[in-house]
């Protein structure tokens, strides 16, 4: 990037927050997705909704494209600077403004910690509902740009669910407000657009966020089944007999080894799968919906049940869960974390047909789902150092996302399609579908500056 823009920048945020020099560039060159790279020209980070207008200002006069990130913990490419350019690293606003318990509301910078919102709020009783497991790392502003999911949103629904107002500094420069601080505001729903952008349709400077009150009580139940199959089958059930845990997770045999042998976490390390569900709401009413639970899973195969007696206990069980996917580095030199929904009805079946998939391809998975919701995470183990790997494994990982699209389900449950999935797009769009959407797109940012080559398939969809 060129001297005198570098030097507008840094009059804009000061010098010690533009880091330009190759080696403090390569953190920001990928996200969670390491599998495409692309370093940027330059890193910002802006202090305020205001500096963030004035970088974009100046991103538009040299036509240099920007992209918005928080914690980099994406999974699907979002925050990549996929064509150099600007990141917006939005660490440096991370006060919250505002715990309004009254309306139920809080008032945040994009860079929060998701679980920091909660522990501000929980002394008076209150939360923040989307709780993805990367909760203890990743910022508001990229939960809201992916619409984060999160085991408890089974029960209490996604970010999109939780959010009632924002400010957004658009492409052009103009900064907005949008939705409103009461309920059902007027107009078009570009809270609800704006949410699971993936940082395309502009910088998310404030958010307006719904607390929820802390559930009065928790039951939490362990089942462990032969096959992850049984255990898929337990999920559907329950679902469809009404009951709605508020966490319905899955683990498979090797996630549990690999879980346990790092957090001791209590898991039965023989089992072919387990099933963490876990049940919230007024204490009276949690024993017959556990009953209710437990006569499914033992009728569904369940080999062990068992009930968390202790909060301790309880919270040893999710931090294993939560803890998870980093363990699987125990298992392999790479790997790929497959993200994509089904409906719960054909869970058992598309599960039984992924692991055949990677039988045949010879390929070690490890699996994790918020099963209830459907949604899946098998993980694709794998050594990049040899020869045709990426390219084998990219291919199996086509193939089982047709097998998710063929069964009625989509392309992601919660991590988005950012670069990784965007040339698989027509898997599941028509032509008219991704029209519409680009025209979304181009109406907030029509000269493409804003995260460009995320989401929609285009003349940049094929990565290499
Ligand atoms: C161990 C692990 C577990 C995970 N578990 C879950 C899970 O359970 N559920 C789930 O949904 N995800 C999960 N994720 C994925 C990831 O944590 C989420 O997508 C998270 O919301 C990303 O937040 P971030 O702050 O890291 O965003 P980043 O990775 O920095 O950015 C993500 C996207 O948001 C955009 N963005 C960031 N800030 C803004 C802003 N202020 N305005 C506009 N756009 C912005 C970026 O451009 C990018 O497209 C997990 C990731 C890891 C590593």
């Amino acid at each position: 990037m060129k001297q005198e823009i570098l030097d507008e920048l840094r009059g804009i945020v000061g010098s010690a927050y533009v880091l330009s020099e190759p080696e403090e560039l390569l953190a920001y060159e990928c996200d969670g997705f390491a599998l495409h790279r692309h370093p940027p020209d330059a890193v910002l980070l802006p202090a305020s909704s205001e500096e963030v207008a004035r970088i974009i200002g100046v991103a538009r006069k040299h036509g240099i494209p920007f992209v918005p990130r928080g914690a980099g913990t994406g999974l699907s490419g979002g925050a990549l600077p996929r064509f150099g350019g600007m990141v917006l690293s939005l660490t440096r606003m991370k006060s919250i403004r505002e715990l309004d318990f009254e309306n139920r509301q809080a008032v945040v910078q994009p860079g929060v910690i998701n679980l920091n919102l909660s522990q501000a709020a929980s002394p008076s009783g209150y939360y923040f509902a989307p709780d993805p497991s990367s909760q203890m790392v990743s910022s508001i502003g990229g939960n809201l740009a992916e619409n984060a999911g999160g085991p408890h949103c089974l029960k209490y629904g996604t970010t999109t669910n939780h959010v009632a107002a924002l400010q957004v500094v658009l492409p052009s420069g103009e900064t907005v407000e949008l939705g409103s601080r009461a309920a059902d505001c007027p107009g078009y729903d570009l809270v609800g657009v704006f949410t699971g952008s993936e940082g395309t349709l502009g910088v998310a400077t404030r958010a307006v966020l719904k607390l929820s009150r802390l559930p009065q009580s928790a039951k939490t139940l362990l089942a462990a089944f032969e096959s992850l199959k049984d255990a898929c089958d337990a999920v559907s059930v329950i679902i469809a007999r009404g009951i709605v845990p508020a966490a319905l997770e899955t683990m498979d045999r090797r996630m549990i080894r690999a879980v346990e042998a790092a957090t001791h976490a209590g898991l039965p390390v023989g089992a072919g799968a387990v099933l963490i569900i876990e049940l919230d709401g007024l204490a009276s009413a949690l024993q017959v919906q556990a009953d209710q639970v437990a006569e499914i899973c033992l009728h569904h195969g369940c080999q062990e049940l068992r009930v968390a007696k202790s909060e301790e206990e309880r919270q040893g069980l999710w931090k294993g869960r939560k803890e998870a996917f980093g363990t699987v580095g125990r298992m392999t030199r790479d790997l790929y974390l497959h993200d994509a929904v089904v409906p719960r009805n054909r869970l058992s079946e598309v599960v039984t047909r992924i692991y055949e998939c990677a039988d045949r391809a010879g390929v070690p998975l490890a699996s994790l789902a918020h099963a209830g919701d459907g949604n899946l995470h098998p993980i694709l183990l794998f050594d990049r150092k040899k020869e045709g790997e990426e390219v084998r494994i990219l291919d199996l990982v086509r193939e089982m996302l047709r097998i998710c699209v063929d069964a009625g389900g989509t392309l992601s449950g919660e991590h988005g399609i950012g670069s990784e999935k965007n040339e698989y797009m027509d898997m599941l769009f028509s032509a008219a579908d991704l029209e519409a959407m680009r025209r979304v797109r181009l109406a907030f940012d029509p000269d493409e500056l804003c995260n460009p080559g995320k989401i929609l398939p285009s003349r940049f969809s094929r990565y290499h």
